[in-house]
């Protein structure tokens, strides 16, 4: 049946893909993906040769009137990003809900997303949680964003880039104190994984000395929470 299916790729661990996401890739159409390169990867990884468009935020509006023609021409096609959930802080909401406005079946297979991954690892409240993407560079908006939720009563994850973590940190503690307890993740799943957790004042010197590289995310919690 033609459809556009959601396709969760692994964040580091290449054998995070799953049975069925593996199995969609193998049995599309099409895929789209961000970068090619990096999904050739994958597709190698699974053994898998297939026609890849690209999908990224800079030709969304292009692309989507073509993948619903073809979609509607009957192929299924397989929504990727270069890691993790497609749509989380990545293209595709546009694709997923143009197809639902025609009424195309969408498929969303679960899988990989680093929010899920450092909150489960975090040990920090997560029974409800807020994720606010990327924050912007700009330091007076950020420590805005941060009065903003300064005292909200749930766990909040942030993406946050290598050359502004130990910026994040400081700002944060300027607008919520050293007490405040919060969970650095960096290269989840990949083999230089590394957890920081505890006062924001002790996780700020550590991550810090430690020369920021790779990727990173960002979890604070309540002001509840104690450890
Ligand atoms: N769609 C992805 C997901 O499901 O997690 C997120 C895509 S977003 C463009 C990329 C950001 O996710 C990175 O800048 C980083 O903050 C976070 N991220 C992705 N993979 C990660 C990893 N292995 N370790 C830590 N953070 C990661």
């Amino acid at each position: 049946m033609a459809k556009l299916v959601i396709v969760p790729t692994p964040i580091g661990n290449l054998g995070d893909i799953s049975p069925r996401a593996a199995k969609a890739l193998a049995e599309c159409d099409m895929v789209l993906c961000e970068d090619s390169r990096v999904c050739s990867k994958l597709l190698r990884h699974i053994g898998v040769t297939k026609d890849m468009v690209i999908y990224r935020d800079d030709n969304e509006e292009r692309q989507v009137p073509k993948i619903i023609d073809s979609i509607r021409g009957g192929n299924v096609v397989c929504l990727t990003s270069d890691a993790g959930t497609p749509t989380i802080s990545d293209p595709g909401y546009r694709i997923v809900s143009a197809c639902r406005k025609v009424g195309i079946p969408v498929e969303s297979i679960p899988g990989p997303c680093a929010i899920t991954t450092v909150l489960a690892a975090s040990g920090l409240p997560s029974d409800g949680f807020l994720f606010l993407g990327f924050l912007p560079k700009k330091s007076s908006t950020r420590i805005s964003i941060f009065r903003k939720y300064a005292s909200f009563d749930y766990t909040i994850v942030w993406y946050e880039s290598c050359h502004r973590i130990v910026k994040f940190l400081d700002d944060l503690h300027c607008v919520v104190g050293g007490d405040r307890v919060v969970c650095i993740a960096k290269e989840l799943t990949k083999l230089h994984e590394k957890f920081y957790i505890g006062k924001i004042s002790k996780v700020r010197d550590e991550v810090g000395m430690s020369q920021p590289r790779g990727e990173y995310v960002a979890v604070v919690a309540p002001e509840r929470f104690k450890l």
